[in-house]
């Protein structure tokens, strides 16, 4: 009745319960197993594990399906434990036809609750197996007593299913997190009463926050479509993820998925030290923001701009365009884009600032008349530059000299403010090359005129 694995094909599983979202703990499980069973052209299956009906919720299949799409974990097979009890039952009846299992009459706690439950039938031995990444684990399982394997024929509880469930599926390789090192011995036992084979466990090192606590909301155990809300890249996740308890033995940092196919082993993952780094997914993002394409930023940019800048009078695509580089320089995630438009830092490319002239002033040159006079200059230089041909360099080139030789502070600070308004902001070469002639002349003319 089982479908064991006769062939050398590796199979792997991902077997999350639906009780809550996916955080970056499941997701690594399941990027973990995922790039084993691609690296050795096997099989990845995908096993919700909803046999506890009171807190799986289908919701939470939803959100881990959601998440192993976005990060692009694909798998080959994927199984609902709900809709497996016709099997679970053959296998509950033969533990008992075996003498394995027993039908056990308990006390029952309360009027409603039903007194019989059934029992493994435990040998009492010492269970000794090979972990690949802790070594070998000894397990004296008298202390287990006749554990509960199931509520009733129809009923398995979690250590059954995941024994019945690893077999028929051909698990080949059990990766999953620390936390079920203390159930494998149950599990094994299990295993030996079916007569099932023995998979190869590698039990991964859990992830914790940076000084070694246990992972909280807010130190990034939030559910993997919340990174993908805030506008993480799915393959810097995957990189991310990737990195945490596992290395490839060199410095290098940035991988793409495929070549975490190739290189991926267990023999590499960490016994300790699988720190989740919040600063360092940032990193990782920016490094990948840098790489994608001008089309792609343009429309992740503008979806996460709030519809006050999109309305302003000066907005269009093109000008947004132009402002992908600073986006590039400045944010680490999509998200972080409106927080630059909460903070004001972009209403400006998209409308006459309002400024109080007092800070068109340099602070070393507080006089309105020189100020004015510097202004009219980079006006007057400015005209001479060609409007199809207005570049951070040619503006540049045109105002440098006079720069120089008035002095940069004098000049370029007035200059950078009458364009932007802001205490803050790219130069104003830049800012020139984006708002281009007529809206550069029209700004520094609307500062000169606010001078006496
Ligand atoms: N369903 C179990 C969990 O979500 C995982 C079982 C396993 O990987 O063996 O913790």
């Amino acid at each position: 009745m089982s479908k064991e694995n006769n062939n050398n094909t590796v199979v792997t599983r991902f077997a999350p319960s639906p009780t809550g979202s996916l955080h970056v703990g499941g997701a690594r499980t399941a990027l973990f197993n995922f790039l084993y069973a691609r690296g050795q052209g096997g099989k990845f299956i995908l096993r919700i594990e909803d046999t506890d009906k009171e807190r799986s919720k289908k919701e939470f299949e939803q959100d881990i399906l959601t998440g192993m799409k976005w990060l692009g974990l694909s798998y080959d097979e994927i199984y609902k434990q709900s809709e497996r009890t016709e099997i679970y039952k053959l296998y509950i009846q033969k533990l008992i036809d075996k003498k394995h299992a027993y039908i056990s009459k308990e006390e029952a706690k309360k009027e409603s609750d039903k007194n019989e439950v059934i029992r493994f039938k435990n040998p009492n031995g010492v269970i000794v197996f090979a972990d690949k990444i802790r070594g070998e684990v000894t397990f004296n399982t008298t202390e287990l007593g006749d554990f509960v394997i199931a509520k009733d024929l129809e009923t398995p509880l979690y250590h059954l299913a995941v024994v019945i469930d690893d077999f028929e599926m051909g698990i080949t390789h059990i990766i999953r997190g620390e936390d079920h090192i203390s159930n494998t011995p149950r599990q094994i036992l299990i295993q030996e009463a079916l007569g099932a084979p023995r998979p190869i466990y590698a039990h991964i090192p859990l992830i914790l926050a940076p000084d070694r606590t246990k992972l909280s909301k807010r130190r990034g155990a939030i559910p993997m479509n919340e990174y993908g809300k805030m506008g993480y890249l799915p393959q810097s996740m995957i990189n991310f993820l990737a990195l945490i308890g596992w290395n490839p033995g060199n410095d290098k940092e940035i991988f793409s998925i495929d070549e975490l196919i190739k290189i991926f082993s267990l023999e590499k993952i960490q016994k300790g030290g699988a720190i989740f780094n919040a600063e360092k997914l940032d990193w990782m993002n920016k490094q990948y923001l840098a790489t994608i394409s001008q089309d792609k930023l343009f429309t992740e940019i503008k979806k996460y701009l709030p519809q006050i800048i999109l309305s302003l009078p000066q907005y269009t695509d093109e000008r947004l365009k132009k402002i992908i580089p600073m986006f590039q320089e400045k944010i680490n995630k999509f998200s972080d884009v409106k927080k630059m438009a909460e903070e004001k830092e972009l209403h400006y490319f998209f409308e006459q600032p309002t400024y109080d002239k007092q800070k068109l002033l340099w602070k070393n040159n507080p006089n309105f008349q020189s100020t004015k006079i510097h202004i009219d200059k980079v006006i007057k230089l400015l005209s001479n530059v060609n409007e199809n041909n207005f570049t951070q360099n040619t503006i540049k080139e045109a105002i440098w000299n006079y720069a120089e030789t008035a002095g940069k502070g004098v000049v370029l600070w007035p200059m950078r403010f009458a364009l932007s308004g802001r205490d803050k902001s790219p130069n104003p070469f830049f800012l020139a090359e984006v708002f281009g002639k007529t809206e550069t002349l029209k700004r520094l003319m609307i500062a000169s005129d606010f001078l006496p």
